[in-house]
């Protein structure tokens, strides 16, 4: 029997403030929750979301970078947030690769570093929609997927995102089918390139315009182990798509 329990990360991307999120929290901290839940937080609010934020609830960077401390300008450290209690980082997400040029080189070195000291990684991968149509969705998921494990050691520590670029913010979300066709690839590439003990075990979560009414089909598929949610993950339905899988 594979147990891997229902994992549902928010992605509140570059919005919100202390009011919005602080009434976003509060409906969270109250609702009977059934997953593991993990919300990504603006990093100037990380403090201030993991204060508010239930104990029993995850909170995220959206981004660090690859080193401790140092002359990078804007950026921030795992050691930073985990100096504000909070455990988990997003990385290697679309809009990290895409519209901050961010290449797999880099994710993988943040990975290594983030997982040195001390936080879990939400590692995100996917194709864009010209790859898709060109045939090379295993091909690309693949090739980042392998930075990614070169450089994780405890595989209990990672959870991997599934994000088509042309499903996310689109409104276009993937077929259940085709992100059932995906997940199982992907979990036959660990099983093959890391090991089967790591394949069943680890969560890999579906991301791209998930919403109250896709969440609960595409939940049913076998290799659909949870979400990754942006906008909707700032709206009172997120609760209706932590609790997709009950
Ligand atoms: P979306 O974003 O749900 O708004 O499509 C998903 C993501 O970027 O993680």
């Amino acid at each position: 029997m594979i147990l891997r329990k229902f994992f549902v990360g928010g992605n509140w991307k570059m919005n919100g403030d202390k009011k919005s999120l602080g009434e976003l929290i509060q409906t969270l901290n109250t609702a009977k929750l059934d997953a593991n839940v993990v919300c990504g937080s603006p990093a100037i609010y990380l403090d201030f979301v993991r204060s508010k934020m239930d104990a029993k609830l995850g909170v995220a960077a959206q981004n660090c970078y690859k080193v401790a401390k140092g002359a990078f300008t804007g950026e921030i450290s795992p050691a930073m947030i985990k100096d504000v209690g909070v455990n988990w980082v997003i990385l290697g997400h679309s809009e990290r690769r895409h519209v901050f040029g961010e290449s797999d080189e880099l994710i993988g070195q943040k990975t290594a570093h983030a997982l040195e000291n001390g936080l879990c990684v939400i590692a995100c991968i996917g194709e864009k929609l010209d790859e898709r149509e060109a045939g090379i969705t295993e091909k690309v998921v693949f090739a980042q997927t392998k930075v990614i494990a070169d450089n994780v050691k405890d595989w209990s520590k990672v959870v991997l995102a599934y994000e088509p670029v042309w499903a996310i913010g689109t409104g276009k979300t993937a077929s259940p089918a085709q992100a059932q066709e995906v997940h199982d690839k992907l979990r036959a590439w660990v099983k093959t390139n890391v090991s089967e003990a790591v394949a069943n075990s680890v969560r890999i979560i579906y991301g791209g315009s998930v919403t109250g009414s896709t969440c609960k089909e595409l939940a049913s598929q076998k290799d659909v182990d949870g979400f990754l949610v942006g906008g909707a993950s700032l709206k009172a339905e997120f609760v209706e798509i932590i609790n997709a899988n009950v």
